[in-house]
């Protein structure tokens, strides 16, 4: 290293604390109206690719936020590629150089294309209980706060390396995690290949930077019987409830052989309509998962020959059915971890320590993003040790928010 390039790195890291406390001083002047588009979220849960009303509470937040002169408003792209999914755009600039400068300058660098995603479904019948309304306003904020440490510099340049490169802060609002994967659809758009990193963070029972989320295959399995009457002449009929019954009994000696990393759970959706009718039609729903994809493809054949042999056994026809997508586990991301774990630690974050990092948690669509570009899906404790997917998580999920909501009711939901 050069003397002159020793006194640039040490005035940038001068610097960078300057625009990280700068972003943490936006967020915090936002809490409030954060605060109520969360709140927002969470008085109206909706379905996964039914979230009307968290798109307009989203989409209105970002094209209400005040443009300034010197760095423009946000562009905000409502349904942008699914009805509920929607983009938030805004672009820094970079250095600036003086006129003299800018003639021997060479091209500028590509623009640093930065990705927030946002969830913003609910699980049916106990509503945010992923707290995915909390997703919606981590994501926002952390884009906020970064938009607000660029402008800083925008003021007050200095320390800045002479070519840095420009900017652009991009919301993803991404629909459908609890059921289908929104992110998946997008990114069959194409629409990670104009991000270069992607930062989403999730609430849970501890911080993390990194939990193993695991590989998820979903299936939906028809057994297909004859119906007749089941005292006068059962012999008549082929029983798709035995079928059903064999195929949750064929998983559960299965699990013996599995192992302790893998899941099998599952449930009978249709059993039959009446006891005195041998069921004619059963149908099940089984999610699979695993560590890697490779182990996850090992356990879906042996699942499905559990699923096809209690259909031999019976008599009955199958039909497997595959879920819309596959989540992929979710790869680490090592220099994305360790910084977000230093910059955690002097905000005063506990983290939980490596040694446990080894249970398993579920599964998300971030697995997917993860194999296509470069981010983070990190954990946080909201101060209450309340299981997610639980009622108790949608209450800790919804409390601590202000006594009024204004947003919600300028929201043009
Ligand atoms: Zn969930
Ligand atoms: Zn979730």
């Amino acid at each position: 290293m050069r003397p002159n390039e020793a006194v640039e790195a040490s005035a940038l890291a001068v610097r960078l604390d300057e625009w990280k406390r700068r972003a943490a001083e936006c967020i915090d002047e936002s809490s409030e109206r954060l605060g109520e588009l969360s709140r927002a979220i969470w008085s109206h849960p909706e379905l996964a690719y039914e979230e009307h009303q968290a798109h307009a509470a989203l989409t209105r937040f970002f094209a209400s936020l005040p443009a300034s002169p010197s760095s423009g408003a946000w562009s905000v792209q409502r349904s942008y590629k699914l009805a509920t999914a929607f983009r938030a755009d805004w672009k820094w600039d970079g250095a600036s150089c003086s006129p003299g400068e800018a003639s021997q300058a060479p091209p500028p660098p590509p623009p640093l294309r930065l990705g927030f995603l946002c969830e913003y479904d609910a699980l049916p019948a106990i509503g945010h209980a992923c707290g995915h309304n909390l997703i919606a306003e981590v994501g926002a904020a952390a884009a906020l706060g970064l938009k607000g440490a660029l402008e800083s510099l925008r003021q007050s340049p200095g320390g800045l390396p002479r070519h840095a490169p420009a900017v652009k802060v991009t919301v993803l609002g991404t629909p459908a995690e609890e059921d289908g994967g929104g992110k998946i659809d997008l990114i069959k758009a194409g629409v990670f290949d104009s991000l270069d990193v992607v930062f989403m963070a999730h609430p849970s029972q501890e911080d993390a930077a990194y939990l193993p989320d695991i590989a998820e295959h979903d299936v939906t399995v028809k057994y297909y019987g004859k119906a007749s009457h089941a005292a006068a002449y059962p012999w008549e009929g082929i029983n798709a409830l035995d079928a059903a019954v064999l195929a949750y009994n064929n998983l559960s000696l299965l699990r013996q052989q599995m192992k302790p990393t893998w899941r099998v759970h599952g449930i009978i959706k249709n059993g039959g309509v009446k006891p005195n009718i041998i069921p004619s039609y059963t149908e099940l729903e089984f999610y699979l998962r695993a560590p890697s994809l490779r182990e996850l493809s090992t356990l879906k054949e042996k699942a499905e020959n559990c699923f096809k042999a209690a259909a031999l056994a019976t008599g009955c026809e199958v039909e497997l059915q595959d879920g819309a997508n596959d989540f992929y586990n979710v790869l680490p991301n090592k220099t994305l971890k360790k910084i977000y774990k230093e910059n955690g630690k002097k905000l005063g974050i506990d983290f939980i320590s490596d040694e446990n990092l080894n249970e398993l948690t579920g599964s998300t669509d971030f697995g997917n993003v993860s194999f296509v570009v470069p981010g983070i899906h990190s954990y946080f404790y909201i101060g209450s040790d309340a299981l997610n997917h639980t009622e108790q998580y949608t209450a800790a999920a919804g409390s601590n928010y202000p006594t009024s909501f204004t947003l919600c009711e300028d929201l043009t939901l």
